[in-house]
């Protein structure tokens, strides 16, 4: 499937000179969500896996419906604040800012497998603060998997050689 028609690319949001990647439009297609999250699955399927974490909000979006498919359990990684029990937090940039990630402090067994998802790798400082967090827990990261990686912004770089996945490349 061409997945790449079904992302709409809306110029100058949130801010100008900003290509911004929509993927509502694949998500309201209930065949096209459901064969992204499908051949995400396949991407990763050779990883023995945990848990899949994912930041908010659009990695909860890919990361729940994956662990789902995986027979994983999903961990929600939250902006400062959001999450009900005692957390750790870090801070990161965006391609468009700056905020603070949280997960809870009891998230994650030692040594248990994770794999991060998010919708999309742009400068990967959200993909490295989740990797920092679930590291300080005590997770082993085991990759992480994306459906849109930006190419030109050179995440990967952020990985420090963690197995990244991702369907479609820009
Ligand atoms: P990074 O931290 O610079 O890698 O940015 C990735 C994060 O910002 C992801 O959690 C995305 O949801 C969000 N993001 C950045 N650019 C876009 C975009 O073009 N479309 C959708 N989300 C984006």
């Amino acid at each position: 499937m061409d997945f790449k028609k079904h992302v709409r690319v809306i110029e100058d949001f949130p801010q100008e000179g900003i290509h911004f990647k929509d993927i509502t439009t694949i998500l309201k297609n209930g065949p096209v969500y459901r064969e992204v999250i499908e051949s995400m699955r396949q991407m990763v399927k050779h990883l023995d896996v945990d848990l899949i974490a994912g930041p908010e909000a659009r990695g909860f979006v890919v990361g729940a419906p994956l662990a789902y498919a995986m027979g994983a359990g999903f961990l929600p990684i939250r902006k400062s604040g959001k999450l009900p029990g005692e957390t750790i937090e870090a801070s990161y940039s965006l391609e468009y800012g700056k905020d603070k990630l949280a997960m809870h402090k009891d998230a994650i067994q030692p040594g248990q497998k994770v794999l991060i998802a998010d919708d999309l790798l742009a400068t990967g400082g959200t993909i490295a603060t989740s990797i920092d967090l679930v590291k300080q827990l005590g997770g082993e990261v085991v990759g992480a998997a994306f459906m849109i990686e930006l190419t030109y912004l050179n995440g990967k770089e952020k990985l420090n050689g963690i197995e990244n996945f991702s369907l479609m490349k820009y």
